[in-house]
């Protein structure tokens, strides 16, 4: 069916405030935008405060593991978003911990393989582990912090207690790192590979974009024959089930909002949900032409903030305008455009 464009208040009343029960959220080009994400989508903090008044759970999803959750709850709050509490915010890597923990390691245990971890990551990836109780062997580690000299490899041997090779985003990723994740990938014929998304590429403030995690990590890929990864984020299920497993959500009643088609809205049609796709971020509408049934959302909208739309005017607080809008109003009255009854 093709995707409902919601413009109009009985829409967004019937068919989205009305049915669903429980709204889960993308952060970036959804909740905030711009270079640093650091401007909130129009009316967004109204209307989640509106959704939480009338009794509907609110959950915060991002393929960033870059902040922990901790630092994006200070986001949220210092950005005015002051309601949102922890329990609400899943990253890709603090999925990728509760994972770990709750699924991965007592799997391995089932079969009597090592469990120890070897991160290639940053703090804020130590943190989601730390959380989770789980000891982890690189990461930060100044050990791994270096370059090797030329053909030196007396540091890169196996290590039989490694079982996991967990990766996410380092900035000061080197080839030891990747020698010693490669090594124990190919030495131990059982050793997992987890990656807490495989992005393949992101923009940047300065224009262009820059390699992901799924691009970097690529290189482990061929450590063996046949390695297949398991990626916790979006589109991957590990990352909706973490959210599942901590919210008990119905999916018939449980709506995914995002701002990109290849990732969001798959995420959502694949964990069973119901999508609503906004324009404030990444997909633009040319890119619904020639969709198939299968990645088209459900609804469409302008913005999160459009779902104000659907309140009953006498409990909707007023709307504090956007500059665009005063702007726009400055301009109809001194008669610059033409204003449509
Ligand atoms: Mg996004």
């Amino acid at each position: 069916m093709p995707p409902i464009f919601l413009s109009k208040p009985q829409q967004f009343d019937e068919l989205v405030l009305q049915k669903y029960e429980d709204f889960v959220f993308d952060l970036d080009g959804v909740i905030w935008t711009g270079p640093g994400g650091n401007t909130l989508t129009p009316h967004v903090k109204e209307t989640l405060e509106y959704l939480r008044s009338i009794g509907k759970r609110l959950a915060f999803v991002t393929n960033n593991a870059t902040r922990s959750r901790k630092q994006y709850l200070e986001k949220f709050h210092s950005l005015g978003l002051t309601h949102v509490v922890l329990d609400e915010i899943f990253t890709c890597g603090s999925a990728s911990a509760s994972h770990l923990r709750e699924v991965i390691l007592p799997e391995i245990e089932k079969e009597g393989g090592p469990t120890g971890i070897y991160l290639i990551g940053q703090a804020s990836m130590e943190e989601e582990l730390r959380e989770e109780g789980l000891a982890w062997r690189g990461g930060t580690d100044p050990e791994d912090d270096v370059l090797l000299p030329p053909q030196d490899f007396s540091s890169i041997m196996p290590d039989p207690e490694i079982g996991v090779v967990l990766f996410t985003f380092q900035m000061r990723i080197n080839y030891k790192q990747l020698a010693k994740a490669f090594n124990y990938l190919n030495f131990n014929p059982d050793c997992r590979l987890v990656l807490t998304n495989d992005d393949f590429s992101m923009s940047i403030p300065g224009g262009g974009s820059i390699p992901g995690e799924g691009a970097i990590a690529s290189v482990l890929l061929n450590a063996r024959k046949n390695l297949q990864p398991l990626i916790v984020g979006k589109p991957h299920q590990p990352l909706l089930d973490v959210v599942h497993r901590a919210l008990k959500f119905d999916p018939t009643k449980t709506i995914f909002v995002g701002d990109r088609l290849e990732t969001d809205v798959l995420f959502g049609k694949r964990g069973g949900l119901d999508t609503l796709l906004v324009w404030t971020g990444n997909s633009k509408p040319h890119d619904l032409v020639g969709l198939g049934d299968h990645e088209e959302p459900t609804f469409i909208a302008d913005s999160v903030g459009e779902l104000l739309k659907g309140v009953p005017k006498e409990k909707a607080a007023p709307r504090v305008k956007v500059p665009g809008e005063v702007r726009e109003e400055v301009r109809q009255a001194r008669g610059e455009v033409e204003v449509r009854a």
